[in-house]
């Protein structure tokens, strides 16, 4: 559905800011979005001249200025890195990285509570942004599976398999099969709140919709669940930004 997604540094018309493109051959004209963490994505038609987009983004300081504010980051432009650290706040795990050239390889050396993620390659912030990305998909898999586990055999809610993914707007998801679907994102939140998505999903096994009814099985299950549903909403921003948005 989109190519490549390139950046821009934008200086011509307004101030310096940092976006991400991301072209879409569905798309037919124009749109913005401001994620949590601050990036702007310009959502563009495939033959949408750079210029325009600039001038585009240009024209709508004023509101990316405001929707980043209702977010609580700064309204100066934040972009995407590789990494240097990565906290895992549902385990208390803390880890380095270091980059090195040489032959593509991500070694883990494990220490107390996290260790370090030795990443050997080329110098290319796309390249090494997507090597940390299925690791934190692996170490999502290693973590929430036994974790959905031990909550389903306490609750005696059962399902049928478990997928880790890398979502963007959802931290869960259950079929009507009992498949549930959790994002490795998830890793970044305290457990309290991890505890509570994975709970939502196993009442999701008794009742696939939000009725009264499945709310009534969750606060059996989780008699605060109103504030960690409330938290889980703008948890979002918890998420580091190169988890979900390319390098520019
Ligand atoms: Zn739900």
């Amino acid at each position: 559905m989109s190519a490549a997604p390139d950046s821009g540094q934008l200086g011509l018309f307004g101030t310096p800011d940092d976006y991400v493109v991301r072209r879409s051959r569905r798309a037919r004209r124009l749109s913005l979005r401001v994620f949590p963490h601050g990036v702007v994505e310009v959502v563009a038609p495939e033959r949408a001249a750079e210029r325009t987009i600039r001038r585009f983004v240009a024209d709508h300081q004023d509101w990316i200025g405001r929707a980043r504010r209702e977010f609580g980051v700064a309204a100066e432009g934040c972009g995407v890195e590789p990494p240097r650290q990565i906290l895992l706040g549902a385990v208390g795990e803390q880890w380095q990285v270091e980059y090195r050239p040489g032959n593509r390889r991500l070694r883990v050396v494990p220490g107390v509570a996290g260790g370090e993620l030795q990443l050997a390659g080329p110098a290319d912030p796309h390249w090494r942004v997507q090597q940390l990305r299925r690791w934190l998909q692996r170490r999502g898999r290693a973590v929430l599976s036994p974790w959905l586990a031990e909550l389903s055999r306490e609750t005696g809610l059962a399902y049928r398999a478990v997928t880790i993914r890398r979502q963007r707007s959802r931290w869960g998801s259950c079929t009507a099969r009992h498949d549930i679907s959790l994002n490795c994102a998830l890793l970044f939140l305290e457990p309290a709140l991890v505890r509570q998505v994975l709970l939502h999903e196993l009442a999701h096994t008794r009742h696939l919709d939000h009725s009264p009814a499945f709310w009534g099985l969750v606060e059996r299950l989780a008699p605060d669940f109103e504030q960690a549903e409330k938290a889980l909403r703008g948890a979002w921003r918890s998420v580091p930004a190169w988890v979900n948005h390319d390098p520019g």
